[in-house]
């Protein structure tokens, strides 16, 4: 049972570099057309240039593979839009895409300003938001296809002086929820990586060490599943290393007040039952969920 892409389209973005590069030689060793997405700028989104993309490109040629390089920032929706046209003129569909361009502007909630949160929202969030809309018709009259979000267990679960981008990588994980309700009935699939890897975002909060066993390789082949034929949808897949995991939300069940309790201490008093985590279970949508709220107490 065999992963292959023979025929299949990738559009991976921010793949002059880092996960992105070793997803983009991935998918053209199993057969996709690729292409490579990069702004080449620097870590904090300052500069540009397609020298990145490009000797990716020429990598994936030298192997056999075919690629094609493209320049565009994905928080610009007229140049994502210009490279969905070029990647429509050279191949004639896309079937993948990868968001996975990022920048970073740590500092803690104090010191950011108003632009630190604009710039890293526009490439995470609105770039994913960007390249999914301009390909979402394009995948709906194909009635395939595959889109990954990448985010962050800063997102997920919290880290000093990522307030802007744990924001938006778990803004993330909203968009891929709805879209794969949305894409279901189109076989369009969208699931989440939240990798762990040494790259230049990594190389100084880390030992050379740690930094060895988690090459951006040791991830990739939880993508390619994520993007195959036989992906499943609304997934969050942890990576790093070689390990994998899957995180979802869960909620604990439900704990109906009697009116006399309808207090705030009556909610403390309850409080211990209302987070006890060994009641929890995922909802598969939101209907489900607000039923629990709206069914009479048992
Ligand atoms: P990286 O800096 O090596 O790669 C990011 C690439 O995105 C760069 O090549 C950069 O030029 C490109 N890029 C930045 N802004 C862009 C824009 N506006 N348009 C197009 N391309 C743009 O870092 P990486 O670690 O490989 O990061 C890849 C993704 O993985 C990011 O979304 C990052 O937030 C996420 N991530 C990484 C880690 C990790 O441990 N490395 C952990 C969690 C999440």
């Amino acid at each position: 049972m065999s992963i292959r892409f023979d025929g299949k389209v990738a559009l991976i973005t921010g793949a002059g570099a880092g996960l992105g590069r070793a997803h983009a030689l991935a998918f053209a060793a199993r057969g996709a057309k690729v292409v490579i997405n990069d702004f080449g700028g620097s870590r904090d989104g300052t500069g540009s240039s397609t020298t990145a993309a490009q000797a990716v490109v020429d990598e994936i040629r030298k192997a056999g593979g075919t690629a094609i390089a493209n320049g565009a920032n994905v928080a610009d929706p007229a140049q994502v839009q210009a490279m969905i046209e070029q990647t429509m003129a050279e191949f004639g569909r896309i079937d993948i895409l990868v968001n996975n361009a990022g920048i970073l502007r740590d500092k803690s909630f104090a010191k950011l300003q108003a632009e630190d949160f604009k710039l890293v929202l526009d490439v995470h969030l609105n770039g994913s938001i960007n390249c999914s809309k301009a390909v979402w018709d394009i995948m709906r009259a194909q009635q395939y296809g595959r889109i990954l979000m990448t985010t962050s267990a800063a997102g997920m679960y919290g880290n000093f002086g990522q307030a802007n981008y744990g924001a938006a990588k778990m803004a993330l994980i909203g968009l891929m929820n709805v879209l794969s309700v949305e894409g279901r009935k189109n076989d369009i699939k969208v699931n989440t990586i939240a990798p762990v890897a040494a790259t230049r975002m990594t190389e100084d909060v880390m030992s050379p060490e740690a930094l060895q066993r988690i090459q951006p390789e040791r991830v990739t082949p939880g993508v390619l599943y994520l993007c195959s034929e036989q992906a499943p949808t609304k997934v969050i897949l942890g990576a790093g290393g070689g390990t994998f995991s899957t995180a979802t939300i869960m909620e604990t069940a439900p704990v109906h007040l009697t009116d006399a309790e309808l207090t705030p201490e009556g909610v403390a008093a309850r409080f211990p039952q209302i987070a006890d985590w060994s009641t929890a279970r995922a909802y598969a949508e939101v209907l489900e969920q607000v039923q629990v709220f709206l069914a009479p107490a048992a």
